[in-house]
């Protein structure tokens, strides 16, 4: 289940990190070099990393695209305490060579002394995963056949949901045992703002066809965290289409893809996230940096 490469080399939170690894929960603490930003997380998601590292799809080498923003992440090292994949991290079909190219582009990250930590999309296989990053499995898993964990942090919680339904089926479903262990995980750390992260969008309702596209209890996740304020942000990928928006008083961060976009103008990258005291400043870093919104910044206030 939960995820996270343990790589942690010169961090202050070995310890604790080891140790909570077992339950699936990760303590983040200040470094002992008084540099890297424990609040901070390089978010990454729809990597779609292939097999054949030389594989493109809608004109885009995606194994090319990941090695260059893992080669920007790593120059930001300074300022970040991980590495979030959220979801579609393999290309269709989630199989274990897919994971194998994957291991091999992340690598670096793990000898910079940067966590990983992956969310599972409906591109993704856990098994598969698992196979070919080992570290990404934990000893006992918070839900059977779930990939979940918590990273605690000094300023926000972050709480790494799993919406893999089907392996290559688009729909996304966290399910009734993964939103009853939710509650009472919000419950055990209400005194801290709190982040969802998963793979697919919200979708409130089915498609004009009855079909679900995105997460198809969304509506129930919502109910649940609306009475626990804490919860101040929704992140999520899928859609390939970098976006701000809100639910009531939850912001929704759409995130781009590493991989290709649906619409040529659309930017991919990666964002850089720092939970502050009242709110989680990000910047975009783009794959193409003249593109337009390459660099650009948002602060989400929590309300
Ligand atoms: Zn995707």
């Amino acid at each position: 289940m939960p995820v996270h490469s343990m790589l942690v080399s010169r961090r202050a939170f070995l310890g604790q990190a080891t140790a909570g690894a077992v339950a699936g929960f990760v303590a983040v603490k200040g470094g002992s070099a008084g540099e890297e930003n424990p609040n901070s997380f390089a978010l990454l998601a729809d990597t779609h990393i292939p097999g054949d590292p030389d594989t493109t799809a809608r004109d885009t080498n995606m194994t090319a695209n990941l090695r260059q923003v893992v080669g920007e992440v790593i120059a930001h090292r300074p300022k970040l305490s991980g590495v979030i994949v959220n979801g579609d991290c393999a290309y269709l079909k989630g199989l274990p060579g897919d994971y194998k190219n994957l291991a091999s582009v992340v690598q670096p990250l793990s000898e910079a002394g940067l966590p990983l930590h992956l969310t599972m999309g409906n591109h993704d296989n856990r098994q598969a995963l698992y196979g070919a990053l080992a570290d990404q499995q934990k000893a006992a898993a918070v839900i059977e056949s779930k990939h979940i964990s918590v990273l605690e942090t000094p300023k926000a919680n972050w709480f790494l949901l799993d919406s893999l339904f089907q392996t290559d089926v688009v729909t996304g479903e966290l399910g009734s045992q993964q939103r009853e262990w939710l509650a009472q995980a919000l419950d055990a750390r209400a005194n801290k703002p709190a982040i969802l992260v998963a793979h697919h969008n919200p979708q409130w309702e089915p498609n004009a066809n009855g079909g679900w596209t995105g997460l198809k209890d969304a509506k129930a996740l919502f109910d649940l965290i609306a009475s626990r304020k804490q919860v101040k942000a929704y992140i999520y990928g899928h859609s390939h289409n970098w976006q701000l928006s809100k639910a009531g008083n939850i912001h929704l961060v759409n995130l781009p893809p590493v991989a290709y976009v649906f619409a040529a103008d659309r930017p991919n990258g990666w964002v850089q996230a720092t939970a502050q005291d009242q709110g989680l400043r990000l910047q975009l870093h783009c794959v193409d940096t003249s593109h337009p919104q390459h660099g650009q910044t948002a602060e989400l206030a929590w309300s």
